[in-house]
């Protein structure tokens, strides 16, 4: 396998310009891929030239054709695969993502000799097994799984010569780390590995120091940024509520299609209840959902059948809808990078979109927190019959939070009263 950078050859093509050969050229041509994303002209050169890459990039980057498109040339180019064996790893948080990413490797690798897998939890392990016995050049797979393989002899690793860690800091988010930890010890020292995340931890910049030789940087979107073409605004509302103030502000925005987030699979339950009452078309994806009836709630979605996708983080992991008019936290997420990920569903490519959060008392922590991820203060816009009871403390992108004082005490004699509203004047 040539290490040396592919010389540019001169095409009007911008992909060929960035060293990717004619055969790969037509496939994304058919695909109507034009001009390469900022992640793609940046990582498609350097994987082709065998670097290591460290890319802060999220979904709707472009980021899988930028990783991809260089493993398939290099594979394409290199040889055949042995039985029981895989030659690039990519390494996924979820199985939705396992599925999406290999249907993407699939796509871009049309009309190459190559063959791929995705291999993940959650299914019957034996089909996977049967799969890898002629070996497979690609393999998308989940670290637990991919472990599990390996232990029973199903996959070796001693032919992989490419790791991507794809959403790095989903994995650890998850509790990965100690399947990582345990693939690292098997997998071969000497290998290419391309690290991608959204966001940068000290715990993923450690993973990056232990796995990864003198990568190139990629800095796709700034980091926890929120995309600018995005309106992001809250809702004060009491939790109560919450169904409720959903299907008011879907009817009152009238939006084609939303993707909506609740934090548990009883919170997705009930909203996807009360929808069903209303004759508005729904579905979920959760954990505790199987695996086929997640990736068809997904699919009728996709496919505009659905109005409404109402998701936990884990579940909406990974998925890739374009044109979204609006995504709604219907709560907010624990994990403040997950208000990245979730907005980030709508205004892909330049669209326009809505992330519009309906957020009680109890979330101030965690709004004040993505505030200060975000670096912006949320527009708080008041519905009309639905100002809450318990009012939400105001916050800033500095993590302020104006506590509520204590009720003061009815004022004696002639002491002025304070109005809340100055009280609260920041
Ligand atoms: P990703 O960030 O890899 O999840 O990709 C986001 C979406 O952009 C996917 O639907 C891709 O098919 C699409 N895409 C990736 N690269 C390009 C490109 N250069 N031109 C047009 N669409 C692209």
């Amino acid at each position: 396998m040539s290490l040396s950078p592919p010389s540019p050859q001169p095409s009007a093509n911008p992909f060929s310009a960035l060293g990717l050969n004619d055969r790969i050229v037509q496939t994304l041509e058919t695909l109507q891929y034009q001009t390469p994303t900022a992640v793609q002209q940046q990582a498609i050169p350097a994987v082709l030239a065998g670097r290591d890459v460290m890319a802060a990039a999220q979904t709707g980057t472009g980021k899988t054709a930028g990783f991809t498109l260089p493993i398939l040339q290099r594979l394409s180019k290199s040889g055949t695969v042995g039985a029981n064996a895989a030659r690039a790893l990519i390494l996924v948080p979820t199985r939705e993502l396992a599925e999406q990413v290999h249907d993407s490797v699939r796509a871009y690798a049309a009309g190459l000799p190559l063959r791929s897998l995705a291999a993940y939890g959650g299914v019957s392990i034996n089909p996977q097994m049967m799969a890898l016995r002629k070996g497979v050049d690609v393999l998308v797979a989940t670290p637990g799984r991919l472990l599990d393989l390996h232990r029973q002899n199903a996959v070796r690793f001693n032919e992989v010569k490419t790791l991507v860690l794809d959403e790095a800091d989903r994995m650890l988010d998850l509790g990965f780390a100690r399947e990582l930890d345990g693939l690292i010890k098997v997998l071969p020292k000497k290998r290419q590995t391309l690290l991608f995340s959204a966001t940068f931890s000290d715990q993923i910049r450690a993973l990056a120091n232990q796995m990864l030789r003198d990568p190139v940087r990629i800095e796709a979107t700034p980091r926890n940024t929120t995309v600018a073409a995005i309106r992001q605004w809250l809702v004060p509302v009491d939790k109560k509520r919450k169904p409720e103030l959903f299907v008011h502000l879907l009817k009152k925005h009238d939006w084609t299609q939303v993707l909506a987030f609740a934090r548990t699979r009883k919170g997705v339950d009930e909203l996807v209840d009360l929808l069903a009452a209303k004759r508005i078309s729904a579905d979920s994806i959760h954990g505790d959902k199987p695996q086929p009836a997640r990736l068809r709630a997904l699919e009728r979605f996709r496919a505009g059948e659905v109005r409404v996708l109402v998701a936990t983080d884990v579940a909406a992991r990974g998925i890739d809808i374009d044109d979204l008019p609006a995504v709604i936290n219907v709560d907010l997420p624990i994990v403040a990078e997950d208000y990245v990920h979730r907005t980030g569903r709508t205004g892909r490519k330049g669209a326009s979109g809505e992330a519009v959060s309906l957020v009680c008392a109890d979330e101030v922590e965690q709004l004040a927190a993505i505030e200060v991820l975000t670096r912006q203060t949320l527009e708080r816009i008041e519905e009309p019959g639905f100002a809450p009871d318990h009012r939400v403390p105001m916050t800033d992108a500095k993590g302020q939070i104006v506590k509520k004082p204590k009720k003061p005490k009815k004022p004696k004699g002639d002491a002025p009263v304070v109005s809340e509203d100055v009280r609260f004047r920041r």
